[in-house]
């Protein structure tokens, strides 16, 4: 069994709030790094989604470029995260059809909910999505 929580220390996850509220009409996206299975970094990646509005798709390139610096720095890839400006803090259809790392989080931040950003990770795979439950601290 995969893991059911997560700890997403509070820093990382007020970097993550930054760069949404940067961005409120747009998906944006980055990801997670850890060290010795505790998160520990976040990158952001660019959305190059042809409508950024209710899609994101993360520049390859620069995911690519992530994933090395990554390896390099002997971390680990712990979560992906993107925002969904107005809808709720779960997968799209979408989402988990596209989704490619099922050992990784992904991390979803809505806007929609009267100006109250909201946080929830899912492991997603096979079609299918199953709620982490998050420990932000
Ligand atoms: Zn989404």
């Amino acid at each position: 069994m995969e893991i059911s929580r997560a700890h997403l220390p509070r820093t990382i996850a007020n970097r993550i709030f930054d760069h949404v509220r940067e961005d409120t009409g747009h998906e944006i996206c980055g990801l997670v790094s850890a060290k010795d299975g505790k998160a520990l970094r976040c990158q952001r990646i660019p959305n190059i989604a042809q409508d950024k509005r209710n899609r994101y798709r993360m520049d390859p390139a620069a995911l690519v470029r992530a994933l090395f610096e990554i390896e390099t720095r002997a971390e680990t890839l712990y979560a992906f995260y993107h925002s969904h400006p107005f809808g709720p803090a779960v997968p799209s259809a979408i989402d988990i059809a596209e989704a490619n790392y099922p050992e990784a989080i992904y991390l979803i931040v809505s806007l929609s909910t009267s100006g109250v950003l909201e946080m929830r990770g899912f492991h997603l795979g096979n079609g299918e999505s199953r709620e982490v439950e998050l420990e932000i601290s």
